[in-house]
């Protein structure tokens, strides 16, 4: 069965951390696909320990070598510090050991950017099949990256990139994607009975509430009250949540061409309504804030 073609317009090839790199720009035309379950939804929070925890109560592993390539990568960047390298204001050159640590680093900075890139991909092609709706956070990326202890621990988790991947997917796999509003305290409020507390440090990780006594793992919680806000969305049809990717219009399109890379895929962003109280920030968000 030809599920869908491809028409080649260009290819681009490029050298990058010792390895090539085709680039290809299509033209695809994909037949409509509906996710195995399409009235079912899943809440995606995009974790730090994990690649992410899913409402559903499965704990996404980072991807396996990740953390053995890091720190690979660190040892490299400290033998390539010690080396003679260039100087600008003497006109030094830079020794031949110093350009092979240079060469070895890149390397592994290319296997680190490869297993991350992998392991989202998985992911995400994992949950568009699955689900008809997937709910995600709108987490203030540019300013957690202003932390620096989290920095390295966001920018490895990917949270930027998970969502891009998630916008494109549902529209190819007829599902959506619901983006929730960066105020909605998704780790504040207790999944089971709707109260908000208002401290939980980034040191807890699990979510006690003081009001029913649910002691639950605290992304796991998070991840069950993104996939509550998506009945919210569609009983009021707003909310503290915003339809990316596959909404209505687009489904109703039917085949969607794409001539450009699957990361430029525009995504709408409709009717975001802030929820009552915008001071109740994210527990994330707030711990960066300083
Ligand atoms: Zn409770």
């Amino acid at each position: 069965m030809v599920e869908w073609g491809v028409r080649i317009m260009s290819a681009t090839v490029r050298r990058d951390g010792g390895r090539w790199h085709v680039s290809f720009t299509t033209e695809v035309e994909r037949v409509e696909r509906m996710p195995a379950q399409p009235d079912s939804v899943v809440g995606v929070d995009v974790g730090i320990k994990h690649l992410a925890v899913l409402s559903t109560g499965l704990l996404v592993p980072n991807p396996s070598h990740l953390a053995a390539a890091r720190s690979r990568m660190r040892t490299l960047s400290r033998a390539m510090s010690r080396k003679t390298g260039p100087d600008n204001r003497t006109g030094r050159r830079p020794s031949k050991r110093w350009e092979r640590a240079r060469a070895r680093l890149a390397r592994a900075h290319a296997q680190v950017a490869n297993l991350r890139r992998d392991g989202l991909h998985k992911l995400t092609t994992r949950l568009t099949a699955e689900h008809g709706t997937i709910v995600v956070e709108d987490l203030n990326v540019t300013g957690m990256l202003a932390n620096r202890r989290l920095a390295r621990h966001v920018a490895d988790a990917g949270f930027g990139e998970i969502r891009r991947q998630l916008a494109y997917k549902t529209v190819w796999n007829g599902g959506r994607l619901l983006v929730a509003d960066r105020w909605y305290p998704s780790s504040k409020t207790c999944s089971a009975c709707g109260a908000v507390r208002t401290k939980l440090a980034l040191s807890e990780r699990e979510y006690q509430c003081q009001m029913c006594g649910l002691l639950i793992d605290r992304d796991r919680n998070a991840a069950l009250n993104l996939a509550a806000l998506a009945a919210e969305f569609d009983t009021a049809g707003s909310g503290p949540v915003a339809a990316r990717g596959a909404d209505r219009k687009t489904r109703a399109c039917g085949q969607v061409a794409l001539k450009r890379e699957p990361g430029t895929t525009p995504v709408g962003q409709t009717g975001t309504v802030p929820p009552q109280g915008r001071t109740t920030d994210h527990a994330l968000t707030k711990a960066h804030s300083r």
